[in-house]
């Protein structure tokens, strides 16, 4: 007898979409979720809304549906973010990359000028390499080490060099331990600067506490890369890191501490304090 099933139900693109928005799911979300799922840009999806999900993507939507839901970030369940018009493989063992911490790679691009052969650039705690693989996108002729104290974040930023054909070379380590002893003309940084205890951090439970917490007050990881910082660097070379909101101050105050000169605070687009950078002397 032949198999008398009835075919399951065809989930077209809208009813899929209205699923998404019964579970919570924010309508940008949804199509770039469902977007990702079809490997279709989200204006196909707006223009086919009558079309049906191919049976695997219609069996994987759910499961989709509920880790967004359920609050992880959009781009560990689709293992991708852009930044800097780079597109990225991220896992839960990195850090997701910002939109804030692309103002760090322009600056740091304009400390490297119009010099050729750039500096030798280190990316202190790279998680997904994301500033690292910026700066080599934009300057071929920079030599950019990328080190990181945890293996499985070290090996997500190299899988993304490979596949962006990019040269950065990485090395495991705590912040300055793992730059050996060559000297840089650039340092930069987004380390962990969120105090533990900060009521912020249950919106962000998914992302790797490393990548994020550093002591009490947010600056332990600040203060070390600072500190640490000046026999690490040329004389004149710049050291740029990104902060919290309300830590500009205390960051202007460990560079001056530690013999950096005229550290400068600037603002991302929400206007809010966000990167400081100063000079070693020379
Ligand atoms: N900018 C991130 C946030 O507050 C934190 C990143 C970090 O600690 N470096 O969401």
């Amino acid at each position: 007898m032949a198999d008398s099933k009835p075919p399951a139900a065809a989930l077209l693109i809208r009813v899929a979409l209205a699923q998404a928005r019964s579970a919570g799911v924010d309508r940008l979300d949804a199509q770039w979720l469902l977007g990702h799922l079809l490997t279709r840009p989200r204006a196909w999806l707006l223009a086919h809304d009558d079309v049906p999900l191919p049976e695997a993507a219609a069996a994987a939507w759910p499961a989709l549906l509920a880790r967004r839901a359920g609050g992880e970030p959009l781009a560990y369940v689709t293992g991708e973010r852009e930044f800097c018009g780079l597109v990225l493989s991220v896992s839960p063992a990195v850090l997701v990359p910002r939109p804030e911490t692309e103002m760090l790679v322009a600056w740091a691009l304009q400390c490297l000028g119009d010099a050729l052969p750039a500096r030798h650039v280190i990316d202190l705690g790279t998680g997904s390499g994301a500033i690292a693989l910026a700066l080599q996108q934009a300057r071929p002729d920079a030599v950019v080490l990328a080190t990181d104290a945890s293996a499985e974040a070290l090996a997500v930023a190299q899988a993304n060099a490979r596949r962006l054909g990019l040269p950065v070379q990485t090395a495991r380590g705590d912040w300055w331990a793992a730059a050996g002893g060559a000297r840089f003309g650039l340092a930069v940084s987004n380390p962990p600067y969120i105090a533990a205890g900060d009521p912020h951090l249950a919106a962000l439970r998914h992302e790797p506490p490393l990548a994020l917490t550093s002591g009490q007050d947010g600056l332990a990881a600040l203060c070390t890369v600072i500190a640490d910082a000046p026999p690490h660097l040329e004389p004149g070379a710049w050291l740029l890191l990104e902060h919290g909101h309300d830590q500009a101050d205390a960051v202007q105050a460990l560079l001056r501490e530690h013999g950096f000169e005229h550290p400068q605070t600037r603002c991302d687009l929400a206007g809010m304090p966000r990167c400081t950078g100063a000079r070693q002397p020379g």
